[in-house]
């Protein structure tokens, strides 16, 4: 039973708001910070709240060398919020790293991210030396990623629901431009339901691969609960162990 490992006292190193209402966390984790793949997430507990279950949240970032794993989450409800109040030097425990994540052996790579999707994506680019981004918000506000992204793309594609900023319209109005111009050999897309599933069409009908990754309420996150448990083309998986990465052909997505 290698669960013991997986569990870190985790100090806060910093929070910061690049919106309101949207944390950037960083917490000193060094043995998740050294397994961890793109694509996995943490079930992180909420201070001041015992006996809550954990919430689930993607790895935005980590670093390896100084120990260090970096998490972007919405404040939506009592964890969330609890969890953004929590002081810096203070600990939180997380278990982690968790599920399945991107395949990322492909050359040149597209992300396609909407909203807080944006974030598992982000350790994909930071990965990897050679993605290119498609992100969608629905204002300008909303597309912050941007800036965080830069550094570790070779292109940045960004559209805004109401035009504020970018292409006007969904990562959709772009994406069969960008399939059809330009050499991508896969795609990794997390965000909405919707978003997803509309990708992942444009995608199979330019005969690209694409992986999604998927978001359920979970509560153990390991497998064990099935709280989290979807049907997909093969039969009942858990987002959780089985995912929360999946091919984008195996996906139910009004499930
Ligand atoms: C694998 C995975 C990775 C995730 N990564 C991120 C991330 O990187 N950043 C981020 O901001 N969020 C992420 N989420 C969603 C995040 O876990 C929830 O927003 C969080 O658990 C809400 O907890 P809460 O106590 O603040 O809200 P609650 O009070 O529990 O709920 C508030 C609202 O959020 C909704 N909600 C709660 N949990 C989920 C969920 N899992 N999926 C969809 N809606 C939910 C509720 O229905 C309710 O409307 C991820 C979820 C999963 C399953």
């Amino acid at each position: 039973m290698i669960l013991p490992k997986l569990i870190e006292e985790a100090r806060i190193l910093s929070h910061k708001a690049p919106i309101a209402g949207v944390d950037i966390l960083t917490l000193a984790a060094p043995l998740i910070a050294r397994s961890a793949l793109p694509g996995q997430f943490v079930q992180i507990s909420v201070p001041a709240d015992a006996g809550f279950l954990r919430r689930p949240l993607g790895i935005a970032e980590v670093s390896r060398t100084e120990g260090w794993i970096r998490l972007i989450y919405r404040q939506v409800g009592r964890g969330t919020e609890g969890l953004a109040s929590a002081e810096t030097g203070t600990s939180v425990s997380v278990l982690g790293p968790l599920g399945r994540g991107f395949y990322t052996g492909l050359e040149h790579p597209l992300l396609v991210g909407g909203g807080m999707g944006l974030t598992p994506l982000l350790f994909f680019a930071a990965e990897h030396s050679n993605t290119s981004v498609l992100m969608g918000g629905r204002t300008r506000e909303e597309v912050f990623w941007e800036e965080i992204y830069r550094p570790h793309v070779r292109e940045c594609f960004v559209t805004t629901d109401d035009g504020s900023y970018g292409t006007q319209g969904f990562v959709t109005t772009l994406l069969p431009k960008l399939l059809k111009d330009d050499a991508y050999d896969g795609v990794a897309v997390c965000g909405p339901p919707v978003m997803m599933e509309r990708v992942a069409a444009i995608a199979a009908e330019y005969g690209v691969p694409c992986e999604v990754s998927l978001e359920k309420r979970m509560a153990c996150g390991l497998g064990a609960c099935l709280s989290c448990a979807v049907d997909t083309k093969s039969g009942r998986r858990k987002v959780c162990k089985d995912g929360p990465v999946f091919p984008a052909g195996e996906v139910y997505y009004a499930s």
